[in-house]
Formats: C-alpha cells, structure tokens, sequence
C-alpha cells in the first residue's frame, strides 16, 4: 500500500478522511451568512432568538442558587441520562412519561445527529419535508440515508401524497417539524396530523416530531402534538407509540445552555444513552441545574415575552410585506415560530438575487438548502425574531424593489 500521507507542500489529507466524512459537506448558507454581519446590513436571514429578551437577571440568580444549594456536583461530571429533577419535570407534562422515557441532550441537533446514528443506516429512506430544517439534513446525512421528499402546501405536508409514498418506499423514518416549521413558518393541521399518525403506523414507520417552536403560538389553537396522538393511538403505552419528541429550551428560554431533550420509549432512550456516552458522556450538569431553577416560574412567564414580541414582528413583517411586495410574491402566515418563506414566481433565483438585495442592505436565506433533493431556486426563508419595526419596513422596501428589478 501506498502512503497517501502529505509529503509537499499543497498535498493534504482528503484521501483519509472516511466515506462518512465525504457525505459532509459545507453549509452553503453559512458562507453567505458570513456577508450578512456588516452592521449596515438588515439581516433577516440569521435563525437567533431576540437576545434583548434573555432572562439575564433570572439565569444569573438561577446560577448563584445552584451553586449554593449543589456545590460541586454542580460542576462534577453527570448521569449521561440527564440530571433526573430536569427529566422529572419534561416527563410530568406528558401523563403516562417518566423520567426513563426522557434523554437530555446537548442542543436538540445532538438530538439529530444521536437519533441518526442509532436509526438509520445506509440507505434507509428518510422521508422529510420539502422544503425541512437544513440542520436536521446536515445531522442525518453521514449515515447515509435516502432522502423522499414529501410535498407541502400551506397545511404542511400533503398527507395523500404521503400515502403514495408510503405504498411505494418500505421508509425507515419520517421526519417533521408540524409547529412554525423552520423554514417555512407553517404548521400541520389536526386533521393531517391525525392521518399522518394513523398512515405512519398502518405502514410501521417510525415518526421523528421535532419540536422547538411549538410553545410559541401568538395566534390560533394550540393544536396536540403527533407524540400525543401516536400515544392515544395505543392506549397511552409509551413504549409502543411510534412517535418520538423532541424538544429543546433554546427558543423559550436560552439557546446558549444547550438544553434540549429527546422522548420515547424505553429501548430508543436506552440506545440513545449508549450513544451520547460516546458523544460527550453527558449535556453540561451546571447548565442543566440552571434550566431547572428556571423551568418552574421563570420558563411561563418567559414563553408570554418571547410569543408577545415575536407576534408582534411577524404581524408587522406580514404587514409590509402585503403592502410592498409585488403582486406574484406569495409568502406564508405564520401563527407562531420565527421564519416565514417567501415564493417568488418560477424562473427567478434567490441564489443569484442575494448580491443585488445585499447591495440595496438587506439579507434572507435563499431556500434551496432546505430542500433534501434540490429545487425551491425561487424560495428564500425571512426571519423576523430579532428584527425592529424600523428595520422590517427598511428590509421589507429592499427587497421589494430587488424582486421587483429581477421581475422587469
Ligand atoms: N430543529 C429545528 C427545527 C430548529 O430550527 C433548530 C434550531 N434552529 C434545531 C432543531 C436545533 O436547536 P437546538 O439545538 O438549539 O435545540
């Protein structure tokens, strides 16, 4: 055998790396992310919660507590499971969960890439949404799967279409967002989630409920989760429902502690546990205390603050966007979340677009990594979380005239 290692300059170590690592690739959004931090720039692309609403007082108080009442166990290594007070209080809003049907996980993305990892391989077929949350793509794509995508519509997915779907693709996983979906700010009707419940199961496929933005409805009917639903379905057993939640306290709290957590039953978390001790052993002790001080008055109070503001600037965006954009612009509604998706006339490219509404001060993400098999050219996400009523009427006129230029 040939050494492949380096020996000039220039030469590098592609040939080592493993057949996993070339499923990887660089986000494209990322790099043109990177343009959007000048600080004349309007961005509407960046996914951040509103900082200037972080409970700063409140974890600060939350971290001096903890310290006095724990001491050092509050920074001594942990249960890879999660700390059990934290799981006891995720498993008590769900009747029939307990804490062993409840993994804590860094970041709800560890949650991905940990359900990835013990769910999938080579390809076994994904079913996601088109467009889905780029991340969940980016975690599932070393192992391998093949993606089928599942057409949407103003209702979330085309629950028909999924039938055929599944009549054709022997599927290992379904995977969706049904509340303020990232990226398109859409959310699942009952009646679909019912059926796409019922279908999942009649073709034994196994659902992944991913789930931060479902506390933060401004408008409309809470709606029950498929979790809840997959467990009616089978009496309340959670050891049978076919559908597993994930949830995260990055949107209703802080993203930064890297709290989240995944439920299901007791062999999916158990499996789960094995891989997270290979990950990173166990999600920061500390900062799971912290979310624990904070879940019992502060989490409430803070989930009226976040869906008031965020309410707020979806309204105004929606607004402005009806008042300026031309006619042939179709964007979305959202009741809840922090994204809406914006469809302009076929032939266009928000792609190509980008450096023209960069030009006129403003950013988006265009939509097509959101889609698992390529498309959507015409699509771009807006997020409207940390953006001011100012910039909003600023943004929204920039891209008004962008689009309007291209359209000719
Ligand atoms: N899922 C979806 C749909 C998301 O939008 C995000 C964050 N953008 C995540 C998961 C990851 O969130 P976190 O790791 O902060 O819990």
């Amino acid at each position: 055998m040939t050494s492949t290692l380096p020996t000039r300059p220039g030469e590098d170590f592609a040939a080592r790396l493993s057949a996993r690592a070339g499923r990887m690739s660089a986000s494209a959004i990322r790099e043109l992310l990177k343009l959007t931090q000048r600080p004349e720039i309007i961005s509407f692309a960046g996914g951040l919660p509103a900082p200037e609403l972080f409970p700063l007082d409140a974890i600060r108080a939350a971290a001096n507590a903890v310290l006095d009442r724990h001491g050092p166990a509050a920074v001594q290594y942990g249960t890879t499971e999660g700390h059990l007070p934290l799981r006891e209080w995720i498993a008590a809003q769900t009747p029939g969960l307990t804490p062993g049907h409840v993994q804590i996980v860094t970041g709800s993305q560890q949650g991905l890439d940990l359900l990835g990892k013990i769910l999938i391989d080579e390809g076994d077929v994904v079913l996601v949404e088109a467009p889905t949350y780029l991340g969940a793509l980016q975690s599932f794509q070393p192992y391998g799967p093949r993606y089928v995508e599942l057409p949407t519509d103003e209702h979330g997915i085309d629950v028909d279409a999924l039938e055929d779907v599944l009549k054709t693709h022997p599927a290992k996983l379904l995977y969706a967002i049904p509340n303020f979906q990232n990226p398109t700010g859409r959310t699942l009707s009952l009646e679909r989630r019912r059926r796409l419940v019922e279908l999942t199961a009649q073709y034994g496929v196994m659902v992944l409920e991913d789930d931060p933005y479902g506390k933060l409805r401004f408008t409309g009917e809470a709606l029950p989760s498929l979790f809840t639903l997959g467990l009616e379905r089978v009496g309340g057993d959670p050891e049978r429902n076919h559908v597993l939640y994930s949830g995260s306290f990055s949107k209703t709290l802080v993203p930064g502690l890297r709290d989240a957590w995944v439920q299901g039953p007791h062999l999916i978390i158990e499996k789960l546990v094995q891989a997270k001790q290979g990950a990173d052993l166990h999600t920061p002790i500390f900062n799971q205390m912290i979310i624990t001080e904070l879940v019992g008055e502060v989490l409430p109070r803070q989930i009226e603050i976040v869906k008031r503001a965020y309410g707020e600037r979806a309204q105004h965006m929606v607004g402005r966007l009806r008042e300026h954009f031309p006619a042939g612009v179709q964007f979305t509604e959202p009741e809840g979340g922090m994204f809406l998706w914006v469809t302009l006339p076929q032939g266009l490219d928000t792609t190509e677009l980008f450096p023209r509404a960069l030009e006129r001060g403003v950013a988006y993400v265009p939509g097509r990594p959101f889609f698992a098999l390529g498309g959507g050219a015409n699509t771009m996400r807006l997020s409207y979380s940390s953006a001011t009523p100012e910039q909003i009427e600023r943004g929204v006129r920039a891209l008004a005239e962008t689009f309007r230029e291209a359209m000719g």
